[in-house]
């Protein structure tokens, strides 16, 4: 068995290598292939009882489960750092704040989202017709996530899809699995049983779950992956969100805060050992305050704890990647403000600073996801615009300057589905705004009602009060039918769906509309 899947004499597993110090830590034991289809089938089954249950009784269920989910804080940050080498003070903002806020959002909206929006129709061309679009549960959602915010991720969907009365069954990273067993220990104590199903097992378990039957996918990760997904669900009509890479610019003006900028682009480059999305993976800083923005940079960055501030990588390949994206840049003439080796433990990579890089080096093009800050300086605006752009990515963007006017102008004119002034990637963890980017960001949509539309069908549903017993569009067309449609139009520009005894009149002529 390839990487991290091992056939042990117990059966398959996967092998947890904690990358702090590259040691196995633990096994989670894998179902076989052959057993996907009977996981969907299962979520399929409790989905139906599910989607029967009052809203009010789906949301004491959630509601118990966000409970639970506070009170195994620590535990989940124990495990993230030992799973993913996340340090404590990031695996509680990031993995538990923010998901507390999003259980919070979603339990105190859903009933508002989840409103039937009744249909405005015309009491001339259709009378005594009443109608409504209502939004169904699609079913049973598969979802398939990474590994970077092995509970946020998953929760972003999760949480949505419970209270629209689907099911789930998720595929987490084979790099996270513990966190998916722990999650899955909260829901078992607090949602109907096979309601939400893992399925643990590297790539080929999660194309499996495309296979098995689901109603709409839900993935995040690369963009390798996320087309061989998008192709494979496009083969079966399946709707398909996508949440893949990012290559994120700050564009930091003359007139910044330089100290806030220092800050803000520091953590942004740097949380998450830079594997997050929305790291900053590129940043254009004006000529006129260049040396001093990379003197305060380098201060601030020399000053970041491993392991404390900064984790490791999560894989060797990970590593290496970022190793070649630094060799390749510094051989291309790029200048190394700080940072640049890999002294372990573990898969620990220095955070570093590279400035006067060139846009065609890789790691101004390709997604590093890693500890990687490149610079370069501007003198014209639209230059550094251009450059920000000129990538295939779209997730998000962020522009620096005390004119916030501006900021928010020349943040507008990016091309990236979240901008931000002053700050950059939180927005991620705001249940309340949308998440996602065109491009090869994968044009899916995370967070906010605009998310909860890929998880709901909408069905229009229109009973007619028996009114006449014909209606004028039916058989047979004729000369009549010709003079009353022009009539309608005339009518109806002068304003004629107010006009009294209009509706009667139309009842009446349809009435006898077979004898005309
Ligand atoms: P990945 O693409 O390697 O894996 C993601 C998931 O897909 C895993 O569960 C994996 O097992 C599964 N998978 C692999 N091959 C598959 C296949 N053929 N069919 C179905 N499933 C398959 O990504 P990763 O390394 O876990 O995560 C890092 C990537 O995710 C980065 O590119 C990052 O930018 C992206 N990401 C995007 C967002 C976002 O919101 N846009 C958020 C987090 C991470």
């Amino acid at each position: 068995m390839a990487g991290l899947l091992c056939d042990g004499p117990t059966g398959l597993y996967l092998s947890c290598l904690d990358p702090r110090t590259a040691a196995e830590v633990a096994q989670v034991p894998v179902q076989a292939l052959e057993l996907v289809g009977d996981r969907v089938q299962q979520a399929r089954e409790a989905g139906l009882a599910w989607r029967e249950r009052p809203l009010a009784a789906r949301k004491q269920a959630v509601a118990a489960l966000h409970q639970a989910f506070l009170e195994a804080g620590p535990r989940i940050v124990a495990l993230l750092a030992e799973e993913c080498g996340r340090p404590a003070g990031e695996a509680w903002t990031s993995e538990v704040v923010a998901n507390h806020d999003l259980f919070q959002w979603w339990l105190s909206q859903i009933d508002d989202l989840l409103i039937s929006l009744p249909l405005d129709l015309s009491p001339i061309n259709y009378p005594r017709k009443t109608g409504r679009v209502q939004l169904d549960a699609v079913g049973v959602i598969g979802l398939i996530s990474p590994w970077n915010l092995p509970v946020a991720i998953p929760l972003r969907a999760i949480v949505p899809a419970l209270l629209a009365g689907n099911a789930v069954v998720w595929k987490p990273s084979e790099h996270s699995p513990r966190t998916a067993e722990l999650l899955l220990e909260l829901m078992r104590g607090c949602l109907p049983e096979g309601l939400v199903q893992v399925v643990q097992g590297d790539g080929r378990w999660g194309q499996a779950v495309i296979d098995a039957g689901v109603d709409a996918v839900f993935f995040t990760g690369s963009v390798r992956t996320g087309r061989a997904v998008n192709l494979r669900c496009a083969e079966r009509f399946l709707p398909c969100s996508l949440e893949l890479g990012g290559k994120d610019a700050a564009i930091v003006l003359a007139d910044a805060d330089l100290d806030r900028a220092v800050e803000g682009i520091a953590w942004a480059a740097f949380a998450f050992g830079g594997q997050n999305c929305a790291a900053i993976e590129r940043c254009f800083v004006h000529a006129s305050i260049y040396p001093s923005f990379l003197a305060k940079l380098k201060a601030r960055v020399e000053r970041l704890r491993p392991l404390r501030d900064v984790g490791p990588l999560i894989t060797p390949a990970q590593l290496a990647l970022v190793q070649e994206h630094v060799a390749e840049a510094l051989a291309g003439g790029a200048t190394l403000v700080c940072g640049g080796g890999a002294p372990g433990p573990g898969w620990f990579h220095e955070p570093t600073v590279l400035a006067d890089v060139s846009p065609t080096m890789r790691l101004m093009r390709e997604e590093s996801f890693g500890p990687l800050l490149p610079i370069r300086s501007f003198d014209d605006l639209d230059e550094a615009i251009r450059l920000a752009d000129e990538t295939p990515y779209a997730l998000t963007a962020s522009v620096w300057t005390r004119d916030l006017d501006l900021g928010e102008t020349i943040g507008l004119g990016l091309r990236a589905g979240v901008v931000t002034v002053n700050n950059h990637a939180f927005t991620g963890a705001l249940p309340q705004g949308t998440w996602g980017g065109p491009g090869e960001t994968g044009g899916g949509v995370t967070n906010s009602r605009f998310a909860l539309y890929h998880m709901v069908r909408p069905r229009t549903v229109v009973v007619d009060a028996l009114s006449q017993p014909h209606e004028m569009w039916w058989f047979p067309y004729n000369e009549a039918l010709e003079r009353l449609s022009r009539g309608l139009i005339e009518l109806q520009r002068e304003g004629g769906a107010k006009l009294p005894g209009l509706r009667g009149a139309l009842s009446g002529f349809t009435a006898r509309w077979k004898d005309l």
